[in-house]
């Protein structure tokens, strides 16, 4: 490309190469943006679209690190050009991209309900076993805390928002996604504790089928005829929302000749709940015939029978009650102002 050589202007080397960096990001089809040098949150405006004044370069409409990601080469090399203060790290905007980042954390303090569990990717590994299923392999990064970060497509005509560790549609505690709406620091990137780097060199495999249907809100639950709309979600801990969602999955995806076991194993973990008094007997039975409505009068898995096995599976698992440790649920943390990122 040509260019033109000014005088006095020095390019910095480091600037050069996170340019390149975030110009190879960009030809694998990612859209960019100029993360604060050394650091993992954006060097754009930071309001968020609900507070903006469209002033400035928002003037014509709110201009975030989100909308003002892109794939343009011209633009990248503007952002990145010039002396020290331009050595912006990568950020790269998950909604825009198309994809979701599954964020892996680490903890030192073990997660009793998942085996002692002190990784993300324990939590994550443990789910998929549940689920009777395997990772794709797919591009990875680690994070300069010892954290990994999951790209996935997804699915043509898709959109997922970010979500938190063990709450609401997240996939579990240590695990967040960054979708619409978030961001991940792209490998290449430095901050003081160490450098963003590949893991997993790649393409960037399909979010599995299982993994979209747990990220997916599920539509609205009709009232039934009488009854006041009463989600369970809403009135459940936020941790025993994700362990709902996680086993009702199980059940609506479960293969045939798996059936039955998957409805009977998710009844006694909802009915282990129900006993230690975290979730309600009506709302549990519910739920899970809902999942199971899926399966009925497939191959002749009948109602009835699964009426049956809800209620005795129910009454199996309450018999073992089991309480969610609130210490270990936080308050559903913001992110930044804009989404934003976990260390
Ligand atoms: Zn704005």
């Amino acid at each position: 490309m040509p260019r033109t050589r000014r005088r006095g202007r020095r390019q910095d080397p480091e600037v050069a190469r996170l340019r390149r960096v975030a110009l190879d990001a960009a030809a694998a089809g990612l859209y960019v943006f100029p993360v604060k040098p050394g650091g993992k949150f954006p060097a754009v405006p930071r309001h968020s679209a609900d507070r903006c004044r469209e002033r400035g370069v928002c003037a014509a409409g709110h201009q975030g690190w989100e909308q003002r990601a892109t794939r343009d080469r011209a633009q990248i090399c503007r952002w990145w050009s010039g002396d020290e203060s331009a050595r912006f790290n990568v950020g790269i905007a998950c909604g825009p991209s198309g994809i979701v980042v599954i964020d892996l954390d680490t903890s030192t303090e073990p997660l009793p309900d998942w085996g002692g569990a002190t990784t993300g990717r324990e939590v994550l590994d443990q789910l998929t076993a549940g689920h009777g299923q395997t990772l794709p392999e797919t591009y990875s990064t680690m994070t300069p805390t010892d954290g990994e970060h999951l790209y996935y497509r997804l699915p043509e005509g898709l959109e997922l928002r970010n979500t938190h560790g063990g709450h609401g549609h997240s996939l579990g505690p240590l695990i967040d996604t960054r979708a619409g709406g978030g961001f991940v620091v792209g490998a290449g990137s430095v901050r003081p504790e160490g450098a963003y780097l590949v893991a997993e060199h790649g393409q960037i495999a399909e979010l599995p089928e299982w993994l979209t249907s747990v990220l997916t809100p599920p539509p609205p639950a009709a009232p039934r005829q009488g009854e006041p709309l009463a989600l369970p979600t809403r009135r459940a801990n936020a941790y025993v929302a994700a362990i709902l969602a996680g086993e009702t999955a199980a059940v609506e995806q479960a293969p045939k000749g798996q059936r039955q076991i998957t409805l009977l194993n998710a009844a006694r973990t909802l009915g282990r709940l129900v006993g230690g008094g975290e979730l309600d007997a009506d709302n549990a039975h519910a739920l899970l015939l809902d999942a199971a409505a899926v399966h009925i009068g497939v191959d002749g898995f009948t109602a009835a029978e699964a009426e049956r096995t809800i209620t005795r599976a129910l009454a199996y698992g309450a018999r073992a009650p089991r309480r969610i440790d609130r210490r270990h649920s936080t308050a559903d943390a913001q992110g930044p102002a804009e989404g934003g990122e976990a260390s």
